[in-house]
């Protein structure tokens, strides 16, 4: 029987993120792909710079880039075309060193991720792969997998196995008894359209139209993709809604049929809920196999990209060294925490676009002189899992800092722990586990240090702070703690 360090089942963007991490460290990946290709149907159009790192530590930024454009934010509008809410997405590269949000085309980000894989050795992509049973054993994991093109069935062993199978997982049902519903299910129409032509009068942004009658989106895609996504009620016929002249017909206030392609179109049912338990033994799951929630922030994705950089290191150490249940337990309350209030703010915001104006969607949201209101988006930290949970720095984004040769963080250490260290600290004996950069590496590091209150700071491969010390004299207890990490 074949024997893999990390079997994945889907290459949807969550397993192809996930794979690509995992072989940057080294180990031997299968991935097994229900499909023949990747999926065509409309799906995520948006990404934010948190997201664009963990594609910076891929190394797919270069190729990929040129597919993106930078996203202008978002409009509320209600029914009588007033703005009622904004969320710019100002042009300015942000603390993690990129444009704060993105749009793009999902398959153009999965033929990357796909390309990237077909340079590593020792990554196996298996398609037409359907997995149908699982099974978990202390010290591995056993995948049956049906082809389908040569109608063969196939047993493989693996380290570890993670579930990045989607919406209607067959690994959930391994790890997990319960889906906890959050309370949010709608039907929704999404229709991608390729403009024959330049449209100036479509607006640049997103806009939500807040209308009671007829809920609905418009996204500004990259190049000529438009798309427009809008609320079905319960009792309408979807085969009707899907015609050509009811589509026609609805975007009628901004298109002429003549003007575009119709791409592709489909109706989905938004559903918001999250996985009771993300592991068992050697067995997780991750990306929609783990959570859903209505795409109102384009934050679906995203976060089983988070999922991804979260576990991607946690399971390669465990490879390295020795499986660590408590270690790995970690992944699930630092991310459940996590995702929990991007579900719940995509939930207000879905409800806020159902013409509910006096629903708060954050507690980020202003007033301009002109009374329009404008929102900031939610950043937030992970839940409680490794290092100090009583450092107030300990599970935030560490910034992307430039180094004084040029390169950015992100590009000097790709996958692995960096120990900050201000003047004071560096002529310390330090572990060599852990890359180090002062003061002398970066420009402003030092006044960094200061807003966080720290002498130094560990900063994880996923790049989220592990642990800061606050004083010179705490440094020697501070980095032995970490001689076990
Ligand atoms: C209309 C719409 C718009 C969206 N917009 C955004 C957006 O702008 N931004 C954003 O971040 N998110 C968005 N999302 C959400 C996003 O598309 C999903 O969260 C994302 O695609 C999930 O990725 P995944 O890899 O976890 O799962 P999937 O993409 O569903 O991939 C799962 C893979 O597993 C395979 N598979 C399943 N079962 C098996 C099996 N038994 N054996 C083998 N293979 C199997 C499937 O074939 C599939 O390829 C949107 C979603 C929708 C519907």
């Amino acid at each position: 029987m074949k024997q893999f360090d990390v079997t994945i089942i889907g290459l949807g963007p969550t397993g192809g993120t996930l794979a690509n991490l995992i072989a940057l460290h080294g180990f031997s990946v299968l991935i097994l792909e229900r499909e023949k290709s990747h999926y065509n149907l409309p799906r995520a159009v948006h990404f934010d710079d948190e997201i664009m790192r963990v594609f910076q530590t891929i190394g797919i930024t270069k190729d990929f880039l040129k597919y993106t454009i930078i996203n202008k934010g978002t409009k509320f509008v209600n029914s009588k075309g007033k703005i009622v809410l904004d969320w710019p997405r100002p042009r300015k590269i942000t603390e993690n060193g990129w444009y704060p949000s993105y749009r793009f085309h999902q398959p153009d980000l999965e033929r990357e991720l796909r390309k990237k894989l077909n340079k590593y050795n020792k990554v196996k992509i298996k398609h037409n792969s359907i997995v149908k049973k699982i099974k978990n054993y202390s010290d591995h994991v056993k995948i049956s997998f049906n082809n389908t093109k040569l109608n063969s069935v196939h047993e493989v062993k693996s380290k570890y196995l993670i579930g990045c199978d989607g919406a209607n997982s067959i690994t959930r049902k391994e790890v997990s008894t319960k889906m906890h519903n959050l309370g949010f299910t709608q039907k929704w129409a999404v229709i991608d359209l390729i403009l024959k032509k330049d449209k100036k009068n479509l607006p640049d942004r997103t806009i939500q139209y807040s209308n009671p009658k007829q809920p609905a989106t418009y996204c500004r895609n990259v190049g000529k993709r438009r798309r427009w996504e809008f609320a079905i009620k319960k009792k309408e016929n979807e085969q009707k809604i899907l015609s050509e002249k009811y589509i026609w017909s609805f975007l009628k206030p901004w298109l002429k049929k003549s003007e575009a392609y119709l791409e592709r179109k489909t109706i989905y049912t938004f559903k918001s809920a999250i996985s009771k338990n993300w592991f068992k033994g050697r067995i997780f799951i991750a990306g929609d196999a783990a959570h859903l929630m209505p795409p109102f922030m384009g934050q679906g994705m995203c976060a089983g990209i988070r999922d991804a950089s979260n576990l991607a290191w946690k399971i390669a150490r465990c490879l390295k060294n020795k499986h660590d249940d408590k270690f790995l337990r970690s992944y699930q309350s630092e991310r459940i925490s996590n995702v929990k209030e991007y579900v719940e703010t995509t939930m207000r915001m879905g409800e806020f676009v159902n013409a509910a104006e006096s629903i708060e969607i954050t507690d980020n949201i202003s007033s301009g002189s002109d009374g329009t209101k404008s929102m900031q988006s939610i950043k937030p930290v992970l839940g409680k899992g490794l290092g100090n949970n009583n450092d107030i720095n300990r599970g935030k984004i560490f910034p992307q800092i430039k180094l004084k040769n040029g390169k950015t963080l992100d590009d000097k250490f790709s996958c692995s722990p960096i120990l900050i260290l201000s003047s004071e600290l560096k002529n310390k004996k330090k572990l060599s586990k852990f890359n180090t950069i002062n003061e002398s590496d970066v420009l402003g590091l030092s006044e960094l240090l200061k807003s966080y209150n720290s002498k130094a700071i560990i900063v994880r491969p996923d790049r989220f702070i592990l642990q800061s010390c606050k004083s010179v004299k705490s440094f020697d207890t501070f980095i032995k703690y970490f001689n076990k990490f």
